[in-house]
This record gives structure tokens, sequence and C-alpha cells, in this order.
């Protein structure tokens, strides 16, 4: 199911085949069709194409066809999420939820409905906000998420009339091609594509005059490189880019019945959440017990093969990550006190102990950059304004979130950290009805919501004397 790629309708074979690793045992376990520069036009040449037609189709075909993917994917689950983590390296249990989420993403926007807004009406006028869409729309996704990025991208463009190129990141492409070929028997020829590449057909995709929009998650270094490259173009984009989260826990928080979330938000994935929990400011009064309760839950985790029962934490996803976090852990032991440690096995996969660090710099790369990794910092702190501003002092700005006995005191907390998103005694609460977004360096524009349909449109005002 993932041996070709999908342009024009059709299921071809790559130009070229890249070689695709497995985290768990670091081996290459399988090969992926690779598209070359000539079969990168083609596509674009078809989704400009088919974007004339699918924009003329009534929306309730337009949601039938989402259905009947979400339909697909729903009768393919286990081999789905079984794919998804062979090449991602994420537990099965978190496939799983990663297919159901995107199942769920598909029906959410299929139920949506673009309506005109009329703003001003009278005997004498009416003028009314109508939105058109766009054309044809890249998607460029990372490898943390590959299906549910995919999906947030993919069913509001093509909910809006849109057709979509889906290129995966090169090390998780194989989940994307088997999208796309449940993909060719649902939607018409060019309507929905899948590029797999090896890195490097995303600057010529994003640079393509007949390219309308980049919807685009990922790093904040490519997240600069694309919207340079659609400069020229006076392209649409949407930018979801990286963050480095504070979690603020307040003097007033209940260690024992917070501590359990703080470890998932800062280690599901193995720590490789766009919305995960990168640094933890806690009272100093709290600090101790917290990492104490951290530490322990660290020692206990059972890293391992995401397809080994029993294991709870996975490896990361590829050998720069892997090297990336080990340096970070590296430079946690020399800068700070490191509290708790878990194993992680021996051998070519690409696991990380998950590790509980006290009171790093504010400049250790740990603290200052996104690490993308299971390593859990706990900053202690003696003055809350001091915590909220050194929160807020990232270029990042995604999310966050607070802790505290005292709700609305925490609710309050909450409203002076700059970012997209702040949860107040909760983590990956995300439900599709509520858009998401970062704020400052961490991204424009949304994702989710009726307001992630409105981002694959145009909107056009409808000016008319009553006369
Ligand atoms: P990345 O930026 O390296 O790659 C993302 C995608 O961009 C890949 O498909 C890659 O092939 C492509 N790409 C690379 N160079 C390009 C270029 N010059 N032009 C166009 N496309 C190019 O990101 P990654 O390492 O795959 O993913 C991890 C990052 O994604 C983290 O920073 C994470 O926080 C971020 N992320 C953000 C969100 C969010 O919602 N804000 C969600 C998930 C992940």
């Amino acid at each position: 199911m993932h041996d070709h790629l999908l342009i024009d309708g059709r299921l071809v074979a790559g130009a070229g085949l890249l070689p695709v690793i497995e985290p768990a045992s670091g081996q290459v376990f399988a090969q992926a069709p690779r598209a070359d520069v000539v079969q990168a036009e083609q596509a674009v040449a078809a989704g400009k194409r088919a974007a004339r037609d699918w924009a003329l189709v009534p929306q309730d075909r337009r949601t039938a066809a989402l259905e009947a993917l979400a339909d697909a994917l729903q009768a393919h689950a286990e081999p789905f999420a079984h794919m998804l983590t062979r090449e991602q390296g994420k537990l099965l249990d978190e496939s799983r939820g990663e297919v159901e989420g995107s199942i769920a993403a598909l029906r959410y926007h299929a139920g949506l409905r673009l309506e005109p807004r009329i703003l001003k009406q009278s005997t004498a006028e009416l003028v009314v906000e109508q939105r058109f869409p766009l054309g044809l729309v890249v998607a460029i996704v990372p490898w943390n998420y590959p299906l549910l990025m995919l999906m947030l991208k993919l069913a509001p463009a093509l909910l809006a009339g849109n057709t979509v190129i889906a290129k995966p990141a090169p090390t998780t492409p194989l989940t994307t091609l088997m999208l796309g070929t449940l993909a060719a028997e649902i939607f018409p020829a060019g309507v929905v594509q899948v590029l797999g590449d090896g890195g490097d057909l995303g600057p010529l995709l994003v640079a393509h005059p007949d390219v309308a929009q980049i919807s685009f998650t990922g790093s904040q270094v490519t997240g600069r490189k694309v919207l340079a490259g659609a400069a020229d173009g006076l392209k649409r984009f949407t930018l979801e880019l990286g963050g480095n989260d504070a979690a603020l826990v307040l003097d007033d928080a209940d260690v024992g019945a917070i501590a359990a979330d703080l470890f998932a938000g800062a280690t599901a994935n193995a720590g490789q959440v766009c919305l995960g929990i990168k640094r933890i400011y806690a009272a100093r009064n709290k600090a101790e017990d917290l990492a104490e309760a951290l530490a322990d839950l660290a020692r206990k985790a059972v890293v391992g093969d995401g397809l080994t029962p029993g294991s709870t934490m996975g490896p990361v996803q590829n050998a720069a990550q892997h090297r990336k976090v080990l340096d970070l852990a590296a430079e946690a032991k020399a800068l700070g006190r490191i509290v708790g440690q878990g194993s992680a096995p021996a051998g070519d996969g690409y696991f990380i102990a998950p590790t509980v660090v006290r009171d790093m710099p504010e400049s250790a790369r740990l603290i200052s950059q996104e690490q993308f990794g299971p390593l859990i910092p706990v900053q202690a702190y003696d003055d809350l304004d001091h915590a909220i501003a050194l929160a807020n002092a990232s270029d990042y700005a995604l999310g966050g979130s607070v802790w505290g006995g005292d709700v609305q005191r925490a609710m309050v907390v909450a409203s002076r950290l700059e970012t997209g998103l702040v949860w107040v005694n909760r983590v990956f609460d995300l439900p599709f009805d509520v858009p998401l977004g970062g704020a400052r360096a961490s991204g424009m524009g949304r994702h989710q919501g009726i307001e992630g349909v409105e981002e694959f449109t145009q909107t056009r005002i409808v000016n008319a004397a009553l006369r």
C-alpha cells in the first residue's frame, strides 16, 4: 500500500527510491518511492487543472468524499497504526490514537459549512462576504505526527474546494503514501496527490507559480525559508512552527495530583510534540517534591520498541534527533543536577532515557531552544512575576500551561502568557472545534475550527445597490 506516489489520479512508481529507517531498530525496513522534479511538475499541473472542477463540485459531494476517506481509513486503521509505529517510533497505542484522531478530523471538517456572511442589509443595499477556494494547496508536514498534521490541512482545504499535494517528511513517508492509495479510489484525478521526496522538493513546490497556498507545519528554521520562498509569488501561507512551552506550577498546586499529567505532557511521543511541555517553572515550595515525583515516573518508564507490549515510551524518530537530544542530555548533566533518570535499551534504536534535571542556567540550550525529547528541566522560582517573564522570554510562543489549586488565580496567570494556547490544570486537550496556532515566531494562521477552513479561502465582498 505504500509503494506508489499518487499523481493525477494514478498510483505510479517514484523516479527513485528512498530508504526508510525504523527508529526502534535503527535499520532500513522499507523503500519508499521518491518523486523527482518532473513528477513534481506533473503533480502541480494536475492539481491546478483539477482545481477548476473541484471548486464547482457541490459542497455535499465534497463532504461525502471526506466521509468516504474517513470510512476507508477506519477500515484500515490497524495496518495504518502498525505502519505509523514502524516508521515514526511512537507506541502502538499512540499510533492508534493518531489514526483515530485523523479519522475524527476528517469527519469533523466534513460537517462544516462555509456560509456567506451578510455585512449590511437594508431596503437600499446588500453587502455580503463570500468565500472562494484558492486553488492548489501544498501541504508540507513534519515527522512527529505525519497523519494527523496532514489531516488538519487536507480536510479543511478539500472541503473549501481546493486541491492538495501532500508532501510528507522524508523520514516518515509511508502512512501518507498509504493514504494516497485510499484517496485514489475516492477523489477525482488531481484533487488529492501524494509526493514522497528526499527532502529536496519543498523549495520547488513552495516557489512554484501554480501553487496558490502553502500550508506548512515544521520547524522555525524551515518556516522562515517557506516564508521567503512564498514571498515572490505573494502566496497565501499557514505556518505552524515549533514551541518551547513552559509549564508554570504555582505555590498552591497539588503535586501528587498533577505530576503524572506533567510527565505525560513532557514525554508523550518521546517528547516530540510541538505543544509538549519543554520546561517547568515550579514555585520553590513545590519544586523538590515535583522533581522527585517526575523522577520516580522517569525511573518507572519502560523505554522500548513501540510495537512491544509493555513499552511506555518509544524511541525518538531519527538519527539526527537522537544525536541532538543525547547532546542536550550531556549538557544537562554538566550544567544542572540530574534528579532521576530512566533507562534506555542498548543497540541501534534511537532510544533516550527520560531524565529530570533541576535548575539549569536559563541560557542552556535545553531551556532556551526547542528540545523535542524526553528531558524534563524543573526550574525553581521564588517570584511568580519573574517566572512569567522567563516563560515569555522566548521567540517561540506556541503554548504553555499553568497548574494551581486556585483555578481563578491560575486563569489570571494564564492570561499573562503570550502564547497561542494556554492550558490550565490540563494538557493536550485539543478539540477540533477550537482553533489552534502559535503567536510570534511559532506561526501564522490557524488550524481547526471554522477558522481552519477559512484559512484555505479568499474572501470576496459582493456589494449590491437594491434598486
Ligand atoms: P522540518 O522543518 O525539518 O520539516 C518539515 C517539513 O518541511 C518536511 O516535510 C521537510 O521535508 C520540509 N522541508 C524541509 N526543507 C524545506 C524547504 N526549504 N521548503 C519547504 N519544505 C521543506 O520539521 P521536522 O523536523 O520534520 O518537524 C519537527 C518540527 O515541527 C518541530 O519544530 C515541531 O515543533 C514542529 N511542529 C509544529 C506543530 C504545530 O502545530 N505548530 C506541529 C507538529 C510539529
